[in-house]
Formats: structure tokens, C-alpha cells, sequence
């Protein structure tokens, strides 16, 4: 489903050149769920960019359900990402401007959808949040926007849904609902999950452990 090959991010300062990802090779196969791990800095945000192909590595390669993203320009990774990938940010990205509802409903309609409020609807109740359908971004905690998020994601069906620590402005409870939202997703749909995680938690739920240390893959281990 997906496959890193020696992935290197580096980014120009003046003189000096950073190197936030160094030779990242790894392969994820269609219907596993992985946590990527690391200490804040390591370049976890970076790789899971370069992976959804949000962003371009300065060396290296993906591939994404067999299309290598490598020699796709901006539009063309758009258009895979909205076929196949769902994302969940670190901050939410969410429109303002948009109630709940319609931050879940506005991108299943741009792809044609017919039943975009029902779904959307159904999805906002999964993630326990039918009474704040009307409420504007602005409106809701951060834990509540976090979960209009993942609804978002949840609700375009992706073949792969990558999440930026999902679960970091939830409470453990509300943080465990929607790990199990997750694991349904996974185990019903076959959908590929690759989150990054703070929560040792989360990250033990998942089949397999990427830690990243300094921008290079430390240990690569499966969890049972
Ligand atoms: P993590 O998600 O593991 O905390 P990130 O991937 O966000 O780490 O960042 C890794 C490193 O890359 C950090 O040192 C960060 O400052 C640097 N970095 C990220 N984006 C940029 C950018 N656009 N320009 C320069 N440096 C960046
Ligand atoms: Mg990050």
C-alpha cells in the first residue's frame, strides 16, 4: 500500500543545511495499522507529510497504492490524496467559516456524493458529538474540533488514513473512543492506518512501531 524508500528531507538555511529525515525506508502493507514514535522534533510531522504526499522529500522516493508521487506535480497528488487519503492534522485545519456538519459534508459533496449530510451526520455521531452539528469551529473545545476532524476523515472512506497525534488534545476518555473508532475502521473497512502517536497507549494498539530518532528510523519492530 505504501512504500518508503530512502526518504531524505533537508531544508536550506542560508549557509547552513538542515537534514530533518535521513534514508527512511520502510513498507506498509494494505490493511496494517502503524504507529510512528519519536521524540518531539524527530521529524514524525515530516514523514507523514512526504507519505500522503502533502510534501516532496529532497531524495528518495514513495509510493502510494502503486503510484510512485515522485514525478506528480501539486494537482496530481491532490487528486490521489482525495481518492485515497484521509488526514487528520495535528491542528485540525478545519473551516471556520463552516458549521461541524459542514466541515464533514463540504468535501464528500466535492466528490460527487449523494449522501453527504446523511454520512456526515452518521460520523459526527460516532464521534459523539450529534448535539454540536450547528456549532462553528470557534464554538467547540479543542477536543471537540480534534473529533470533527476525524470525522472528516473517517467519512471519505480512505484506502489509508494518516493522523498527526489524534488523540493529543483529548481526554483518556474520549481519546480511547476514538482509538476505537480506529480499530474499526481497520478491521472493517481494511483501511491502512499510519498515525503518529505521543500515547503509548494508541501506539501499542497498532500491529507494528516505527521510532524515529534524529530524522532516521531507530527501530522498526511488530507488536505482536
Ligand atoms: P515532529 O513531528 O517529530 O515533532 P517535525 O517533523 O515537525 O517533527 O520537525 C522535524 C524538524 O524539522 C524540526 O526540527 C523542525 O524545526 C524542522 N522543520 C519542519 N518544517 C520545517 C520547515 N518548513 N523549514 C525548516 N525546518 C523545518
Ligand atoms: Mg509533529
Amino acid at each position: 500500500m505504501l512504500v518508503a524508500s530512502q526518504l531524505t528531507k533537508s531544508y536550506q538555511n542560508g549557509a547552513h543545511r538542515l537534514t530533518v529525515l535521513r534514508d527512511v525506508s520502510f513498507s506498509v502493507r494494505a490493511g496494517d495499522w502503524i504507529a510512528i514514535v519519536g521524540p518531539s522534533g524527530s521529524g514524525k510531522t515530516t514523514l507523514l507529510g512526504l507519505l500522503a504526499g502533502l510534501d516532496t522529500p529532497s531524495e528518495g522516493s514513495v509510493l502510494l497504492d502503486g503510484t510512485d508521487l515522485g514525478p506528480l506535480d501539486e494537482d496530481a497528488r491532490a487528486r490521489i490524496r482525495g481518492e485515497k487519503v484521509g488526514f487528520i492534522f495535528q491542528s485540525f485545519q478545519l473551516i471556520p467559516t463552516l458549521t461541524a456538519i459542514e466541515n464533514v459534508q463540504v468535501p464528500l459533496e466535492l466528490r460527487g456524493e449523494r449522501d453527504a449530510v446523511p454520512r456526515a451526520r452518521l460520523w459526527l455521531e460516532r464521534v459523539g458529538l450529534s448535539d454540536r452539528t450547528t456549532h462553528y469551529p470557534a464554538q467547540l473545545s479543542g477536543g471537540e474540533q480534534q473529533r470533527v476532524a476525524v470525522a472528516r476523515a473517517f467519512a471519505n472512506s480512505p484506502r489509508v488514513l494518516f493522523a498527526d497525534e489524534p488523540t493529543g488534545n483529548l481526554d483518556s476518555a474520549t481519546g480511547e473512543r476514538i482509538i476505537d473508532l480506529l480499530a474499526e475502521l481497520n478491521r472493517e473497512a481494511g483501511t491502512t492506518i499510519v498515525i503518529v502517536t505521543h500515547d503509548l497507549a494508541l501506539a501499542g494498539r497498532a500491529g507494528r512501531i516505527i521510532r524515529l530518532s534524529d530524522g532516521a528510523v531507530a527501530s522498526d519492530t511488530e507488536t505482536q
